[in-house]
């Protein structure tokens, strides 16, 4: 074993599954390992580098600050801060006027959960089966999956699971304690399970008509993944919170929180010290800018409907059903996932799992149409009938 697994096998954190690639260098939507060996990413860091690996735009931009400022709290005033600030408020809808910036995807619902008790007063939460909103307490609270829970209970009380995309179940869930409503607009983790306009249109009323706030879990689905700067774009609905992380800071960790002013927190009721901090937030700069400059969300769009129409025309019986929305794919498969994963991988194309039974692609969105191609032909091979 290479001294590099060794390390990490022996004085990590052991809680990852550990693929056997070691990663060494990326471009674009492709990443070499160890040994020089070219693989197409369609998992980009889980669903991170939608600008792709190295995007010039962003290692100068990083490089740039690295120089001038590292860190800088955000109690002090900073200007990359304020122009990534005034960047995502003209992309953002205008009634989330601010925005709370934080390190990752679940400091981002943990965020949003303690305003929505905050401001509504009231700690119930309803949240979807098969959604995942992260791992710290709170947010593994919002998550569904009883596995990643069961040894950490007693969690956060006061949340409930209800089907996702089923108006009357969740509807009948509401009580006078209800404070929040917490959704993925697709359910990524949970294996790319899209909600349907009608559902989220009708959630939407519901919560304006109890005075529930709406928070929309973009994590995944943020920043032209689906097609759309947000997927909830892709509807006549707005959430009262919005929370976003991933590919947000081209690479950099970064999360946030979006929300009216009337929702914010008094001073020093809630913080972060890297929250905000200028590497994150050039880089942040720097990635929004190439995703409206190249039409990330429209060509996101396209390759999504290119790729998935050769996927459905692939005649494999295991493939149960092909679903997605722009680059954010899952086909579900008859049998396990995990195998052809392996198989992808021996054929250079890494690809992730959601849940036991789907594949699932969240490519960079500048990957090209003959990478995709590639995709599919590997796709095809490893689902072959004859193959294991
Ligand atoms: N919410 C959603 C929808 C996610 O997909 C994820 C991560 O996969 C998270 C929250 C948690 O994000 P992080 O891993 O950055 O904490």
């Amino acid at each position: 074993m290479s001294a590099i697994r060794k390390w990490e096998t022996d004085f990590g954190a052991g809680c990852y599954p550990m693929r056997e690639q070691i990663l060494v260098k990326g471009r674009g939507a492709l990443v070499w390992d160890a040994e020089g060996r070219e693989y197409i990413d369609c998992v980009a860091g889980h669903g991170v580098a939608n600008v792709g690996h190295a995007h010039p735009a962003v290692v100068e931009s990083i490089r740039d600050q690295a120089g001038k400022l590292i860190t800088c709290s955000a109690t002090f005033y900073n200007e990359p801060r304020a122009l990534l600030l005034q960047k995502l408020n003209a992309l953002t809808p205008p009634a989330l006027q601010r925005a709370f910036l934080c390190n990752s995807g679940t400091e981002a619902v943990e965020a949003a959960l303690k305003m929505a008790r905050y401001v509504s007063g009231k700690s119930g939460v309803i949240s979807a089966m098969r959604s995942f909103h992260g791992r710290t307490l709170g947010a593994l609270s919002a998550t569904h999956n009883p596995r990643y829970k069961k040894p950490f209970q007693p969690l956060v009380p006061g949340f409930v699971h209800v089907p996702f995309n089923n108006y009357e179940k969740l509807a009948a869930a509401v009580n006078a304690d209800t404070g929040a409503i917490i959704l993925e607009i697709i359910q990524g983790e949970g294996g790319v399970h899209i909600g349907d306009r009608d559902y989220f249109e009708r959630v939407r009323a519901l919560c304006d008509a109890r005075d529930i706030i709406l928070i929309i879990d973009e994590i995944q689905s943020g920043f032209c993944r689906t097609g759309k700067m947000f997927a909830f774009q892709h509807m006549e609905i707005e959430p009262d919170i919005l929370c976003v992380a991933k590919a947000m800071g081209g690479g950099m960790p970064m999360g946030a929180i979006f929300f009216p002013d009337r929702f914010r927190f008094a001073a020093g009721l809630h913080g972060s010290t890297f929250g905000g901090n200028p590497l994150a937030c050039a880089a942040a700069l720097a990635a929004i800018g190439v995703m409206l400059r190249e039409g990330l969300a429209i060509q996101a769009w396209e390759k999504g409907q290119y790729v998935m129409e050769k996927l459905r025309g692939l005649s494999s019986p295991k493939i149960r059903e092909v679903r997605g929305r722009g680059l954010m794919i899952g086909l579900e498969l008859r049998e396990r996932v995990k195998p052809h994963i392996e198989a992808l991988a021996r054929q250079g194309v890494l690809a992730l799992p959601a849940g036991t039974t789907v594949l699932r692609l969240l490519p960079p969105l500048v990957i090209t149409y003959e990478q995709l191609d590639r995709v599919v032909e590997k796709v095809a091979r490893v689902l072959e009938p004859s193959s294991p």
